[in-house]
């Protein structure tokens, strides 16, 4: 079931990927950004790992350990990822104080932390955003529940989502945060945060097959 401890797998997981990734996603973000976006990621999920094993008790539920995760993010990561990951994991956590996750939680914890992008960011889809990635995630995710998957099966369909969605931000035109500076010359590069997210979700399918 997909519960705390499923939640401190995936946390932990996600932590050892930003960490083999970032490299590549600092090369991304050199393309279009300042490259920072794999060092941000990188400290962030350090610390949240840090946090994680200084805890005196198991977390109680989901919601905690995503909490963790938004309060460290928004504490340790500047920039803007560090703001949007630490919403959509606060909105995630807000959703998910559960001891097990079903197929409706898994899309709900999606559909949140979509919503917390959204609300901090103001990007829409096709703007060569984090965005591009959560969208196709949700909707796979909404259309796997209701064909009956199971919580796994919901969190694998998101996931394999996530990263079609980031790789198609290639061809677009960034109009949203600092890629958009360099208006048309953006276009012919992978989005940084949608590859991060795609990163995130695989790690959310991973530790719950
Ligand atoms: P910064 O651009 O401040 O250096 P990062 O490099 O850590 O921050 O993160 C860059 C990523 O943040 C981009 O690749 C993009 O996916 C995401 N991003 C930037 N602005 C927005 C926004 N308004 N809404 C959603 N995502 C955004
Ligand atoms: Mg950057
Ligand atoms: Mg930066």
């Amino acid at each position: 079931t997909l519960g705390a401890a499923w939640a401190v797998a995936w946390t932990r997981r996600t932590a050892q990927v930003v960490v083999e990734h970032r490299e590549e996603l600092i090369e991304l973000d050199r393309q279009i950004g300042d490259g920072d976006h794999g060092e941000n990621l990188a400290r962030g999920f350090t610390a949240v790992l840090a946090k994680l094993d200084a805890l005196d008790a198991e977390p109680e539920d989901v919601g905690a350990v995503l909490k963790l995760v938004a309060t460290t993010l928004m504490s340790t990561v500047g920039g803007a990822a560090g703001p949007l990951y630490g919403t959509a994991y606060l909105r995630a956590a807000k959703v998910t104080a559960l001891p097990a996750l079903d197929s409706a939680a898994v899309v709900a914890l999606l559909e949140a932390g979509l919503e917390g992008i959204v609300v901090r960011g103001k990007a829409n889809p096709g703007e060569k955003t984090m965005v591009d990635a959560w969208t196709p995630a949700v909707e796979a995710a909404v259309a796997a529940a209701d064909a009956g998957a199971s919580p796994a099966g919901v969190l694998a369909a998101a996931a394999e989502a996530a990263r079609g969605g980031a790789e198609a931000t290639t061809p677009l035109v960034a109009t949203k945060g600092r890629a958009s500076y360099l208006g048309e010359r953006s276009a012919g590069h992978q989005d940084p945060g949608a590859t991060s997210t795609a990163l995130i979700l695989d790690a959310a399918a991973t530790t719950a097959a």
